[in-house]
């Protein structure tokens, strides 16, 4: 069961006390708060857990505090929308809000290599105004003799430079629980210069003990990449090991299935469930247009088809846009061929926007009646 509770009521408040005390009262049954900060109001839900199914909803609607109490009886339950009748409010991490209704673009390198190539990178996002970018310290590699990234030791001179060029998120993967205490060490050490999106890469989808390791700290947000060779409703129940351990703060990323059916492109595009994971979810949407790809094909038109399959996920309202750049694609120590190049992140970034401007004028015919 969840007590969503009115907006901005201080969750320390005697009122609210008293509600878990009572709630707590039954056998066997705990409560969890949690805070959701969206960029207009704060909103506290509380969740009963173990036990709850005899526990009456009622005693619970008396309390001026509470907003609702909705029953959770389907799957997703730290996820899941229940019947519309949770909002998805998103968060906020290091300045940026992100929810099913915000749009950014994280360009970036697929792997950190070197220093001047990180300058670069973030100094064309600089240029740009864009304050989010990628990039991989540890690579998981399908083959264990290429390059598997700098590791921990890049750290240091990487949060640095992202700080220095006003990068407020830089998304990187995580494959070991000890990656996350070396990011938190890291960014700490730098003051804060940045902020970090804990990735969690296709192949570790189902790693349910690193699962519960980027779960069970609510400092950093977390951009769960969709398994490529599971259901969706199986990595939708593998965000909920993120989501059960206490950290509501997901980005579900699409990224391609593995199929030979999407060939020649490296994965086989999903952007379609866009709209199905915003409707089964309150997680906002990233669509990956260049693990999705894999190459730099140009269309008959003119246009990449790394810049078609993006303006795909835009238009059916994705909330985030994680895409490869490489100023030397042909040095990248990882995913060269798929990485768009500097002098194209303009037109790219623009691209995007002529998208979202188009489908945020049919949200706006959807919400007129004709
Ligand atoms: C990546 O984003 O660098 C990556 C390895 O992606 P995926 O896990 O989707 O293959
Ligand atoms: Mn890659």
């Amino acid at each position: 069961m969840i007590i969503v509770l009115k907006a901005d009521t201080p969750p320390d408040s005697p009122e609210v006390l008293r509600l878990i005390q009572q709630a707590e009262s039954y056998p066997e049954v705990h409560t969890e708060v949690h805070q959701i900060r969206g960029a207009t109001r704060t909103l506290t839900e509380i969740y009963l857990l173990g036990s709850t199914g005899v526990i009456p909803t009622e005693p619970f609607d008396e309390f001026t505090c509470v907003e609702r109490v909705v029953r959770v009886t389907e799957k997703y339950r730290a996820i899941g929308r229940h019947d519309e009748s949770l909002e998805a409010v998103g968060f906020e991490y290091n300045g940026v809000h992100i929810s099913q209704d915000t749009f950014q673009v994280f360009p970036g390198l697929c792997a950190v290599d070197t220093r001047p190539n990180v300058e670069e990178m973030f100094a064309a996002l600089a240029e740009h105004g864009v304050v989010t970018s990628r990039a991989g310290a540890y690579k998981p590699r399908t083959s264990p003799y290429d390059f598997q990234g700098l590791g921990a030791e890049c750290l240091p001179w990487l949060f640095e430079s992202a700080g220095s060029h006003g990068i407020r998120i830089v998304a990187m993967e995580v494959t070991h629980e000890s990656h996350v205490e070396q990011i938190q060490k890291a960014l700490s050490q730098s003051g804060n210069a940045t902020g970090v999106m804990l990735q969690i890469g296709t192949r570790n989808a189902q790693n349910f003990e690193l699962l519960k390791a980027v779960g069970q700290q609510t400092e950093l947000p977390v951009l769960f990449k969709r398994g490529m060779g599971i259901t969706l409703e199986e990595s939708l129940n593998a965000c909920e090991y993120v989501a059960s351990g206490g950290n509501r703060r997901i980005v579900f990323c699409l990224r391609g299935m593995k199929t030979n059916l999407g060939d020649p492109h490296r994965n086989f595009v999903d952007f379609g469930h866009v709209p199905v994971v915003k409707r089964l979810t309150r997680l906002p949407v990233c669509v990956d247009p260049s693990h999705s790809v894999g190459r730099r094909s140009i269309a008959p038109d003119g246009l990449l088809d790394v810049f078609h399959v993006t303006a795909q996920g835009i238009i059916s309202g994705a909330n985030m846009v994680i895409v490869d750049f490489h100023p030397h694609p042909e040095e990248a120590l990882c995913d060269g061929p798929q990485a768009l190049l500097m002098d194209e992140l303009p037109r790219f970034l623009e691209d995007t926007q002529i998208v979202r401007r188009a489908y945020e004028e049919r949200l706006a015919r959807v919400a007129t009646p004709s």
